[in-house]
């Protein structure tokens, strides 16, 4: 099964990712409010009937707004409560929309810094999503236009989270599943921070959960992927991985989100034997 990739082709006002030549997610759309190809890469987005807003960026879908709230509780709460990290210091890599920094503002963040590559992304949410983008206009939160991979090459003993919300391993974000991006993550973080990357579709991207556990164990002690379901992604079945020196430690006062809470906390690790097959 080949990785998400498609031009976008409205037919008959039907917006279509298309997962292989035999597979498909299709909604059908009011409009198409914009088309951008920027330096890095093409962004659309589309008005949908059953999914409000819909941005995608080369042909997949990166959010809507009926289901963002999964990605972003899972990327963010998940992690937060499984190793009880300290709300002080976080970097998001990737993320433009800014649902994850925003995710981390509200879990009581002190700083969080997003290193996005593509500027028009931000400004396509600052415009469209401004909820899912409100981080970017808080003063907890600094947002730098650059390659996530050049930039944490160069931070050490800095953070005590890192979250890299990427687009899939291909194009700008191919080094973004790669083992020495996860070595300097953990040189980035302070002894026992932890670090999650989300790691698509077991089911349709085995090649994603695969590197990403695979890089992982090369710089962490400690590796766990978990699943959840996320409708309008590929399979609807998805996955993270995360990363750390230190032991679980789940937190007992976590706050619930929308799909988080305290089952889903200890029940997105039990993962499915084909998956535990894919990764061990
Ligand atoms: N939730 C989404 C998903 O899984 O489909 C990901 C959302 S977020 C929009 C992904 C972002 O990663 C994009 O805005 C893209 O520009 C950014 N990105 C890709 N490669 C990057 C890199 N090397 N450094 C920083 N940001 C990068």
């Amino acid at each position: 099964m080949p990785f998400r990739s498609a031009p976008v082709k409205l037919i008959e006002n039907w917006f279509s990712e298309r997962y292989s030549d035999n597979l498909q997610l299709s909604f059908r759309v009011k409009d198409q409010l914009l088309s951008v190809r920027t330096d890095f890469q093409r962004i659309d987005l589309f008005e949908t009937y059953d999914f409000g807003k819909l941005l995608t960026i080369d042909g997949t879908v990166q959010l809507t707004e009926y289901d963002e709230h999964i990605y972003h509780e899972m990327i963010t709460m998940m992690p937060f409560y499984a190793f009880g990290i300290k709300p002080e210091s976080a970097l998001v890599i990737g993320g433009g929309d800014g649902g994850t920094a925003s995710g981390l503002l509200s879990l009581g963040f002190r700083n969080v810094t997003n290193v996005e590559i593509d500027s028009q992304v931000v400004e396509v949410s600052k415009k469209f999503f401004p909820d899912l983008s409100s981080a970017f206009k808080d003063s907890r939160c600094n947002l730098i236009i650059d390659d996530g991979i050049k930039y944490v090459r160069n931070i050490s003993n800095k953070f005590d989270f890192v979250l890299v919300d990427s687009t899939d391993p291909e194009g700008p974000a191919e080094g973004l599943f790669s083992e020495e991006f996860y070595k300097s993550i953990h040189g980035a973080l302070k002894p026992g921070g932890v670090a999650v990357t989300q790691s698509g579709s077991p089911l349709y991207q085995p090649k994603a959960i695969k590197l990403a556990n695979s890089g992982m164990k090369k710089a962490f002690r400690n590796v766990y992927t978990y699943c959840c379901f996320i409708p309008t992604y590929p399979s609807g079945f998805w996955s993270f991985t995360m990363g750390s020196d230190s032991d679980l430690r789940f937190q007992s006062n976590e706050r619930s989100g929308k799909y988080f809470n305290s089952e889903i906390l200890h029940g997105a690790l039990n993962l499915p034997q084909f998956v535990r097959d894919m990764i061990k």
